[in-house]
């Protein structure tokens, strides 16, 4: 079934209308760091107020943990959504209240209470089951805001007859997040190319010697049998810092007391050819601790890969967004997803709970 839109709304006008949006952007020193998560919630807001409806936006902001926290308080978000957008109202952060995260239907009864239709934004928020995700389309007419339809689209493009080749660039910490998502890749690309901690455990895995470099031990055999598939590359060098907390470049090998914290020279180069060939690339995680800058070469030069590729481009958001926005790249990507987490899960499942929510709700 298809999922409602703006326009199979009952008539906005001189109604009153919940938007979850995801504000749940960077804070520092009081204020809105990155504001690209509030401006693309701007379509939706501008279609709703030229229509005529009254707009209340509710999002949440980090992890306050149930409890009202100053810390993860919206006044920051509420100031620069003013400027954007004056004339709509921003709810309290969600997960001050713990029937946010739990679902409760009580939170959900006080959260729609005087609205008359709800829109669901928030792609990078829509693979929770949380209350203001799955709750108020049981009871208003709903739709999906103009951001998650645009997101559900481009990625929904990458699992929809791809271009070939296609490849994937997964980096980030953990094979065990990660570990799903590989899986289903795996089905759909050509390529797929590791880096990043995980990478490691990949090496371990198929022989080599990591030293002190990050391991997921109980990961070793899921990963032999990934490589089985021939599809993924993992690095063939690696930038570490030794036992005297010196930089040095090593081979597929790390020796004893060192530590990997980048891909090598070699393995740049060999990923940056395998993303120029591809019709269809998707970029997920950081390939080193891109944060300190002795490390972020190989990240920087999957960017610069990934910006340069004639293929259609896709950028999971989190880290690779940041990395992008720190290389000033972001905007040579066809698509940067603004959820981590929920593109992951969007290109594994083929499906959110957010969506589906909206899919049965009940004025649809
Ligand atoms: P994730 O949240 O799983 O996407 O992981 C992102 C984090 O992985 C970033 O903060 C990176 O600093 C970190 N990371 C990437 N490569 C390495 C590495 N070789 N050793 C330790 N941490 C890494």
């Amino acid at each position: 079934m298809e999922i409602p839109q703006l326009e199979d709304l009952p008539d906005p006008s001189g109604k009153k209308v919940l938007v979850r949006a995801d504000f749940n952007v960077p804070i520092s020193d009081g204020e809105v760091g990155d504001d690209m998560r509030i401006k693309a919630a701007l379509p939706t807001i501008e279609w709703l107020t030229e229509h005529g409806a009254e707009v209340t936006v509710c999002t949440h902001l980090g992890r306050p943990k149930g409890e009202p926290n100053d810390e993860y308080s919206l006044d920051p978000v509420r100031e620069r959504l003013k400027e954007l957008a004056p004339d709509v109202e921003l709810m309290e952060n969600l997960r001050f209240d713990p029937g946010e995260e739990d679902n409760d239907e009580d939170f959900v009864e006080r959260l729609i209470e005087g609205q008359d239709l709800y829109v669901n934004d928030a792609f990078g928020a829509s693979h929770r089951s949380h209350a203001s995700i799955v709750g108020p389309p049981k009871h208003l007419p709903s739709a999906a805001g103009r951001l998650l339809t645009k997101e559900v689209d481009k990625l929904g493009g990458l699992l929809e007859d791809p271009g070939r080749p296609f490849v994937a660039i997964l980096g980030g910490a953990k094979v065990s997040d990660k570990i799903g998502i590989i899986k289903a890749l795996l089905d759909k690309v050509d390529r797929l190319l590791i880096g990043g901690a995980m990478a490691f455990t990949f090496l371990k895995a198929s022989g080599h010697d990591i030293g002190d470099s990050l391991v997921e031990e109980d990961q070793i055999d899921a990963c032999k049998e990934l490589l089985e598939t021939e599809k993924i590359v993992i690095p063939v060098d690696n930038v570490a810092l030794n036992e005297d907390d010196e930089v040095e470049t090593v081979g597929e090998d790390i020796p004893d007391g060192s530590k990997g914290m980048d891909i090598g020279p070699d393995t740049c180069e060999k990923f940056a050819e395998e993303i120029k060939k591809a019709k269809t690339v998707f970029w997920n995680g950081p390939m080193g601790v891109f944060e300190d800058e002795r490390f972020e070469a190989g990240t920087k030069a999957v960017a610069e890969a990934v910006a340069e590729a004639e293929g259609f481009t896709v950028v999971g958001g989190g880290d690779s967004a940041s990395a992008l926005a720190q290389f000033g790249l972001d905007d040579q990507v066809d698509h940067l997803s603004t959820g981590g987490g929920a593109s992951l899960e969007f290109l594994e499942q083929g499906d959110l709970p957010g969506l589906e929510a909206l899919r049965e709700s009940a004025g649809s």
